[in-house]
């Protein structure tokens, strides 16, 4: 590692400040167990000038239902979530994604906010030193995306525009089927932005000098089934080639509610709502689940090497929907 500021910041504010005065080359570390490997290995073509600790930040770790919302604050480790039985019911989608999150160990340091802002794992992207890197690729600042003509079996089945690398965030996925929303702080005061709108072709929504506080979820008070299902390809401890929550309210056997979101496909968590439509008021079948599935991946369009990826995806699809009918 080279050689750094460190400040340990008390509020989000003086965290914000500290930012906003190193205008991009400081970086937040929160549990540290993405930046850290990232510093390491050298990574970046910019490494940081400063740090900027915000674990010290006290209070910032709840678990809470208030006004209607479930809130998280951003230093809630993925271990809090899973241990959590205020989670046990409306929001058990988080527990199950968090319990697929890599192993206890990581899990007891790694925080919600630092899942969403985790850098991708393109294996281009993260081309270690000791053996040829970095890379200096389109996301870095390069002329071009080494994996659109090189092995993309892991990469984008859709929505990849420049950068074909996939969102690498469970949570993201979870939270996006419950319809979860950011606050965000910086030197000129909060605001809120929807989880599926917050990550773009080469990285996310925020400002060199923002912050995620809280992550915010309405209340989910329909009886539900939710299920969380990823295929990977390493067991126990590995990111997804697809996952899919699902959040469904049958009744009857008939469909009366349903979200679906889809992990690992893009570089964002892509919201199923053509097959959320079709499955809306229908009997739940074999039929219509496939139906649903063909729907979730109508504007797919693999790369060279990921075409199985799409099949992987509906099938997922189709184990979700049918699952919710038990
Ligand atoms: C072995 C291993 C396996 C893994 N497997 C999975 C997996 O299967 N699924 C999965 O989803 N993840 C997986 N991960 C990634 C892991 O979930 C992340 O490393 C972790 O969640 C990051 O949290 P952190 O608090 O340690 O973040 P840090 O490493 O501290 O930060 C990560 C990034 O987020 C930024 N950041 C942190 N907090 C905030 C905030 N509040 N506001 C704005 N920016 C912030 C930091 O500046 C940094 O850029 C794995 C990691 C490891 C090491
Ligand atoms: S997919 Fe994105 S991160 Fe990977 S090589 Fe291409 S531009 Fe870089």
């Amino acid at each position: 590692m080279r050689s750094f500021t460190h400040f340990d910041a008390n509020s989000i504010e003086e965290a914000c400040e500290i930012l906003d005065e190193y205008k991009g080359k400081a970086f937040l570390n929160a549990g540290g167990s993405d930046l850290l490997s990232i510093l390491k290995g050298d990574l970046l073509p910019n490494y940081p000038d400063a740090i900027v600790n915000i674990k010290t930040i006290t209070g910032l770790d709840y678990i809470k239902e208030e006004n209607g919302f479930l809130k998280l604050g951003a230093l809630v480790r993925l271990d809090d979530i899973v241990r959590s039985s205020l989670l046990n019911d409306n929001y058990r989608i988080l527990k199950e994604a968090a319990l697929t999150v890599a192993t206890p160990q990581v899990r007891n340091v790694a925080t919600i906010g630092g899942n969403l802002c985790q850098d991708t794992r393109c294996w281009y992207y993260r081309y270690p030193e000791s053996i040829g890197g970095p890379l200096n690729c389109l996301r870095k600042g390069g002329s071009r995306c080494f994996a659109v003509k090189g092995d993309n079996r892991y990469h984008a089945i859709m929505g990849g525009k420049k950068c074909f690398a996939v969102c690498p965030s469970d949570m993201a996925v979870a939270l996006t089927a419950l319809e979860g929303k950011l606050i965000i702080s910086g030197p000129k005061g909060e605001r809120s932005m929807a989880v599926a709108d917050f990550f773009h072709p080469l990285g996310n929504d925020l400002s060199f000098n923002e912050i995620i506080r809280e992550i915010e979820i309405p209340a989910c008070n329909f009886s539900s089934k939710q299920t969380f299902l990823k295929f990977t390809l390493r067991k126990p401890v590995d990111f997804a080639i697809v996952s899919v929550a699902s959040i469904m309210r049958v009744e009857e056997g008939v469909c009366a509610d349903a979200r679906i979101a889809l992990g690992a496909v893009a570089p964002f968590p892509v919201r199923a709502e053509r097959a959320e439509k079709l499955l809306l008021g229908k009997p739940v079948s074999e039929g219509i689940a496939a139906a649903a599935a063909e729907e979730s991946l109508a504007g797919s369009k693999p790369l060279s090497g990921n075409a199985y990826k799409v099949q992987i995806a509906k099938t997922l699809v189709k184990r979700a929907i049918m699952g919710s009918n038990n």
